[in-house]
């Protein structure tokens, strides 16, 4: 950590110490600030305490930190004071502030703010005699009571929300803006109850001590559970803290001539730049128009006839109730419209502006780079190349690898929509296709989503509480709020269907029931949702592959541009050779065969039988061929050759059988890959995986054998091992048998000679010892000999291994010296050089990577310090035997953006994943060059 002696830096008109560059010190908000004030745009004045305090509160204690920014912060109050000419805690003309959090990366909503500051009874009674207006300074009041209330002193935010309602019940009035000034001094009462029962306690009055409660707050909330949970779903390391903004309140809430709002400069949801996308609320404060409590009305004209025409409001209605921004007060709209194109030029890239209009007079409070969908991030990211802000380099840096799989989701099939049955409409909050059972909490959703079940997360509003919730359900759906709701923002960032502020639903989250008109829905029922048209639909609509075209092309085609690192796909079937290729994978970096042994359900081939009938009599063969060959006897020889007839008999046969059905799997998938590479693992997994374990399946493989039941059992048992995953597996089953391999590369061999511009590779798995992988490598080379003469034709068929035991990582340069290639079998060599196997490792695993033993689960992102130490040593010393060796990956790390990065800086040649992360793959990839050029 930085020792720098400035905890606290100014910001506003005259002010400003701070700049957008002292962002990793003054956060993301507290630098913006500063930002905005040197552009000359009317950010109220105040300062930032640095995240460096942040990290101090943590490791000194509150005390030593305090003592030692105390000064520090009484002479930014005092120069507060002195801009503003307002006195703090003190008549005529009180300063109240906010006190608000902002760290590094952007953390909406996850952490603390307390507005309203500084109000007690004396400055209460100033406030009043300074504005005339009561009713505005007691609704100011109610709010800071409640917000430091549950901030600070830990109150239930619930008990004051009880108490408003009950007033507002009382006065027969549903707005909070319906509530008179005697109605205020009441709900004040009530909330001054509510503290000094939870804390035993008067509300504090001393201004001086609130700020510091105040900040403190702040500090605590940066390790408060859901702001924990949110950095671990954004995967939001190595930060200091948060840093604390005190800020010159500015009141929205003062009556018809002030507002609050939050905006977009481009359409979070689709990229669209078509208006000023945002919402807004005249009379209110703060996150008013974020809480769902009202409906928010838009800011442009058009944005407000969109929202009206999707809502079934007429023009009448909208006009009288739900004006635009740019109606109301026109010269504020054209103000705003105006930093929102400078704002856009300066940061570059789509922002999320927080605003007030106090008494006709424009704040701004917060400009971020915006948090948008997938499909809004491609669109902005291409949409500002054309525009001449930024770069194709900076183009491609801008679209996270891990949100592109929101773009390659399903949609729903064209047709089901007109068909289904439509419940209610809502708003379009976060785009995708979503099916499941309603369920009406974020416990539940937990719950059933854990039991393996589909859920769509209902809500009123959805709240930081219901995190879990939304991350597991499949969709999110809500009554009440706009597009800037909680659940709207947050199901965004997560890439997650949200039909929000359907207002037609009358939930009733007690009874786990909705009603829409006079139909009920309870839990448990299926919905879908539309969240790209915000449209809820009753029961199981299906979905399809998404069109991959427009926006997302254009990306693509950067990230092929930049890209030296290939992607390939793990693939074993043509109709996902098909969809890779669609999503542009360049060939197969791993094709398992274990499938082909197995018949399709309602598809008896006679492949099951097949491998269970070689697989039962393999080792009676090996043992009567060795006794046959050592015997020096000729009578004896004569009876094990008998004794070997039918076991032998039953092996060929296999063999046979499976010939053929393996040639044609061959076939379909070098066609689907019209001349792309195909690298093809010889047989892997342990045999016990293919034989009968039931009774009934022993019996009718006995049948089929000639064979008793019994001994087909005891030939079952035989194959089973201690450690299946370390035994009899890999290239020791061609070694042992060396009948399999021939047939495999015979089948593959074949295909290739039939398919025009067939690519074939064989890859030998699991070797640890250059010799097993030169005994295979034999096999392959005569067996190849051998299709050329009869099929008459030139075969080009590389040869070569998996590195995933680490014996082979670490001898690599042998094996080079008589390999094509080599591919690295992450899951294996994890495993192996972990040393826990990965069937048995979530009982530790997870507590490892809380306790940051790892910093990230090792079979999902690549242990770069350990297993990738393996594969560097094993690139060093493969090239260095053999400089044309080809280096490629196919463990499920292939398709992980940080995994990938680690391969383009080893120099890999391709990493390879499944169909569905190969989109992701070729954009880490282009990132990793970008980034680090090689
Ligand atoms: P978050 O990080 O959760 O967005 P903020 O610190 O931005 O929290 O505060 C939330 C909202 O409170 C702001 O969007 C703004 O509307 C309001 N707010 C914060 N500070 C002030 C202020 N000084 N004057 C008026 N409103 C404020
Ligand atoms: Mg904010
Ligand atoms: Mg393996």
């Amino acid at each position: 950590m930085a020792k720098s002696s400035k905890h606290v830096y100014l910001f506003g008109a005259g002010l400003t110490e701070g700049s957008a560059e002292l962002k990793p010190l003054l956060g993301g908000k507290g630098a913006n600030l500063a930002d905005m004030a040197q552009m000359g745009l009317p950010v109220p004045p105040g300062f930032t305490i640095t995240t460096e305090a942040c990290a101090k509160y943590y490791t000194l204690g509150r005390d030593q930190l305090f003592a030692t920014i105390r000064e520090e912060v009484n002479a930014a109050v005092k120069a507060i004071e002195k801009a503003t000419g307002k006195t703090f805690g003190k008549g005529p003309n009180p300063l109240l502030i906010s006190v608000r959090s902002g760290a590094v990366a952007s953390m909406p909503g996850m952490m603390d703010t307390v507005l309203n500051l500084g109000l007690n009874e004396e400055t209460v009674a100033a406030m009043v005699a300074l504005t005339g207006n009561e009713r505005f300074v007691l609704d100011s009041q109610r709010r800071f009571i409640q917000m430091f209330g549950s901030v600070v002193l830990g109150a239930d935010h619930d008990d004051f929300e009880h108490e408003l309602a009950q007033v507002k019940q009382t006065r027969g009035v549903l707005l909070d803006t319906d509530l008179t000034t005697e109605d205020l001094g009441e709900v004040i009462q009530r909330y001054l109850g509510v503290v000094s029962k939870t804390t035993g306690r008067a509300f504090p009055q001393d201004p001086v001590e609130q700020l510091w409660a105040g900040i403190e707050a702040v500090f605590a909330s940066w390790n408060n559970p859901r702001a924990i949970k949110y950095r671990e779903l954004n995967d939001i390391r190595g930060l200091l803290g948060t840093a604390v903004n005190v800020q010159m309140m500015v009141f929205g809430n003062t009556g018809p001539r002030s507002a609050t709002g939050v905006a977009f400069t481009r359409d979070p949801s689709t990229g669209e730049n078509k208006y000023f996308y945002g919402e807004y609320l005249v009379n209110a404060q703060g996150e008013d128009v974020v809480a769902g409590i009202r409906t928010p009305q838009q800011i442009t004209l058009a944005g407000s006839r969109a929202w009206a025409r999707s809502h079934d409001v007429s023009e009448k209605e909208r006009k009288a109730n739900f004006a635009s921004l740019e109606e109301v007060m026109p010269e504020i709209f054209r103000e705003l419209d105006d930093y929102r194109q400078r704002l856009e030029e300066r940061y570059r890239d789509m922002q999320d502006l927080e605003v007030t209009v106090e008494e006709g007079k424009l704040y701004m409070l917060q400009t971020r780079n915006g948090k948008r969908t997938a499909a809004a991030a491609v669109k902005i990211a291409t949409d500002l190349v054309k525009e001449g802000l930024i770069d194709e380099s900076t183009a491609v840096l801008r679209v996270d690898p891990a949100q592109l799989d929101q773009l390659l989701h399903p949609v729903f099939k064209k047709g089901v929509e007109a068909e289904a049955e439509f419940l209610a409409r809502g708003l379009n909050a976060s785009p995708g296709a979503a099916t499941g059972q309603v369920v009406f909490n974020a416990t539940d959703a937990e719950a059933w989503n854990s039991q393996g079940r589909k859920v769509i997360l209902v809500r009123n509003e959805t709240s930081p509480e219901d995190i879990g919730g939304m991350v597991a359900a499949q969709g999110i759906l809500t009554a009440r709020g706009g597009m800037t709701s909680h659940a709207a923002v947050v199901a965004r960032g997560m890439g997650k269907c949200c039909v929000a502020g359907a207002g037609e639903l009358g939930i009733d989250a007690n009874r786990k029931q909705m009603r829409i008109g006079d139909k009920v829905i309870r839990e448990g029922d299926w919905i879908s949702l539309n969240g790209s048209r915000g449209i809820v639909y009753l029961g199981e609509l299906e979905t399809e592959d998404p069109q991959l075209t427009g926006p997302f092309a254009q990306i693509m085609a950067l990230s092929d541009k930049f890209r030296k690192l290939g992607v390939r796909t793990n693939a074993d079937a043509p109709e996902d050779v098909r969809r890779a290729v669609r999503f542009g994978a360049e060939g197969i970096g791993l094709c398992r065969t274990e499938h082909m042994f197995f018949d399709q359900p309602g598809k008896p081939e006679g492949r099951t039988i097949a491998i269970r009938r070689l697989i039962l009599v393999a080792e009676k063969v090996k043992i009567l061929r060795r006794a046959v060959a050592a015997s020096g006897d000729a009578a004896e020889q004569a009876k094990l050759r008998k004794q070997l007839e039918a076991p032998e008999k039953q092996y060929l046969q296999a063999l046979k059988d499976l010939l053929p059905l393996q040639r044609k799997d061959f076939v379909g998938i070098l066609r689907a890959l019209a001349g792309r590479p195909c690298t093809v693992r010889l047989l892997d997994p342990p045999l016990h995986e293919f034989v009968p374990h039931e009774a009934r399946e022993q019996r009718e493989m006995a049948a089929e054998m000639g064979l008793k039941p019994a001994e087909v059992k005891r030939l079952v048992e035989s194959l089973s091992e201690f450690n299946p995953m370390l035994g009899h597996r890999g290239c020791r089953l061609g070694i042992s048998y060396p009948e399999v391999t021939e047939m495999q590369v015979r089948a593959l061999c074949e295909a290739a000679a039939q398919v025009k511009d067939a690519k074939a590779e064989i890859m030998i798995p699991l070797v640890g010892h250059v010799k097993e992988f030169t005994a295979q490598k034999e096999i392959a080379l005569r067996v190849i000999d051998e299709v050329q003469r009869s099929r008459k034709c030139e075969l080009d068929i590389k040869i070569g291994t998996m590195i995933e035991v680490p014996r082979a990582a670490v001898t690599s340069d042998k094996i080079a010296a008589e390999a094509d290639f080599f591919s690295y079998g992450t899951n294996d060599l994890t495993q192996m050089g972990c040393g826990f196997s990965r069937d048995d490792a979530g009982k530790f695993l997870g507590d490892y990577v809380e306790m940051g033993v790892y910093d990230y689960d090792p079979f999902a992102v690549l242990d770069q310090e350990g297993i990738g130490k393996l594969v560097e040593i094993s690139v060093e010393l493969g090239r260095g035997a053999n400089p044309g060796l080809k280096l490629g990956i196919c463990g499920e790390h292939g398709g992980e953006p940080k995994t990938v990065a680690f391969c383009h800086n080893v120099g890999l040649d391709y990493v390879s994943c499944s169909p569905f992360r190969v989109p992701i793959a070729r954009l880490a990839a282009a990132q990793a060059q970008i980034l680090q050029p090689r």
